[in-house]
């Protein structure tokens, strides 16, 4: 049996790719991506500057992938791959590190440090190097289908509040209509509102909508742990449910993992194209009112800012629906200095929030959004992402910050024409 140095180094081979390689060789040592990562901006610890923590990926490249790196290996002059070097990183990488992808929008040779973060992830999990609320989540999600545990009992509990509250019957199961709307995790559980909200917007815009009793949370945690075959498994439910239900068009919910996994991994995962297309609600939202089908009714007139979230706008490039819905539900909607694809992220992203070992290091890199916001002078704190939502709210309220976080679509129900 293989031991978890060997496992670790394995998938270290495998993960590195062409792109890879050209990346740690081009690496200049000018330190630019440490001033790009608000882990290290935070604190000041040069442990997390963002291409430090790939390391024993380094290692492992240097000495598999360079002439000079396999000679010394081969005479036995070089330090190998250790349980040290797996123990000491595995903290730097999941608790320091979100996946934003800020450090590689900056590195003056292009090097997408995320992605390689992201595949170093592969090598600790084949290790059994992850935190352990991330390894309890994902085993929810591969066993229940959520990483939070819900029950399609609990989600039909949801819908029926949110129909009583509504008055509104909400499609479950219905086959041949054209989207497939897909909720997060903690939207569920956290922000049930949600329901409710997508409901009245979806009846005044006469969509043709339901939501899968077979897949309703498109929450990835293989992408948050890092393993692409439990990915691949969470993406397929989607997949399947949408094929049954034979809609044209899947809803990505307000979630930037799941957005990763759904639009950009997903088709790569399964080594084939999906048969519907994956639109982001706020793409979909944009779209409605661009038809006139979503009017307001009055606008809010206190100053409202956005938090951009990082694999919504940075990796995905939703950037523009959320604006142009904010400048039309809001009379002062108002950016912060760096926004869009160089805004800073919450500080809980790519599974950190489900890391209990991370909650302080998570706080104290709050004190860059804190710095925004308080710039800004905002009444509201709207977003698009329920694990954005909930991390914002929690670090807020560590700081005794008095400021009401929204999610997008919720906010669009509030105030669009009733009839
Ligand atoms: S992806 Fe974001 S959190 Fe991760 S190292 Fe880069 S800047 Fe830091
Ligand atoms: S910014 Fe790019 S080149 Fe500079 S240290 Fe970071 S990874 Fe290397």
């Amino acid at each position: 049996m293989s031991t978890p140095v060997e496992r670790a180094e394995n998938a270290f081979i495998e993960q590195i790719d062409g792109p890879i390689a050209s990346f740690l060789n081009s690496c200049v040592h000018c330190g630019l991506c440490a001033e790009a990562c608000l882990f290290y901006t935070e604190t000041q610890d040069p442990r997390y500057t963002p291409i430090y923590k790939l390391e024993p990926m380094k290692k492992v490249w240097k000495q598999n992938y360079t002439f000079w790196g396999r000679l010394l290996k081969n005479l036995g002059l070089s330090k190998p791959l250790t349980e040290e070097d797996l123990k000491n990183w595995e903290p730097l990488l999941y608790d320091s590190c979100t996946l934003c992808g800020r450090c590689s929008m900056v590195c003056p040779v292009g090097n997408d440090i995320a992605y390689m973060v992201r595949k170093s992830k592969e090598a600790m999990v084949a290790a059994g190097y992850a935190p352990q609320g991330l390894k309890d989540a994902t085993l929810r999600a591969l066993r229940i289908g959520s990483p939070m545990g819900i029950t399609v009992d609990a989600f039909k509990k949801q819908i029926a509040n949110a129909e009583a509250e509504t008055g509104l019957k909400i499609p479950l199961d219905v086959e041949g209509v054209e989207y497939l709307c897909m909720l997060s995790a903690n939207e569920v559980m956290m922000f049930p509102e949600i329901i409710a909200a997508l409901a009245k917007i979806f009846d005044k815009a006469d969509v043709s909508w339901t939501f899968s009793s077979d897949s309703f949370e498109a929450t990835n945690s293989g992408l948050q742990i890092g393993s692409s075959d439990v990915e691949r498994q969470l993406v397929k439910r989607t997949v399947d449910a949408a094929e049954r239900l034979k809609v044209k068009k899947v809803i990505s919910p307000e979630c930037g993992h799941a957005y990763t996994a759904l639009r950009w991994d997903g088709p790569n995962l399964l080594g084939k194209p999906y048969s519907f297309k994956v639109v982001h609600i706020l793409e979909l939202l944009d779209e409605l009112r661009e038809q006139g089908k979503l009017t307001v009714e009055e606008k809010y007139e206190a100053p409202v800012t956005y938090h951009d979230p990082c694999q919504l706008t940075r990796r995905g490039g939703v950037i523009d629906p959320p604006r142009n819905l904010l400048n039309t539900l809001a009379s002062d909607f108002r950016d912060t200095e760096e926004h869009g694809v160089m805004n800073w992220c919450c500080g809980g992203g790519g599974g950190v929030s489900a890391n209990e070992r991370a909650k302080e290091l998570m706080v104290t890199a709050f004190n860059k959004k804190k710095s925004q916001i308080e710039k800004i002078g905002a009444h509201k704190l709207i977003t698009a992402c329920a694990n954005c939502r909930m991390v914002l709210e929690e670090d807020l309220e560590e700081n005794d910050m008095d400021l009401e976080v929204l999610g997008l679509t919720e906010l669009l129900a509030e105030h669009i024409k009733k009839d």
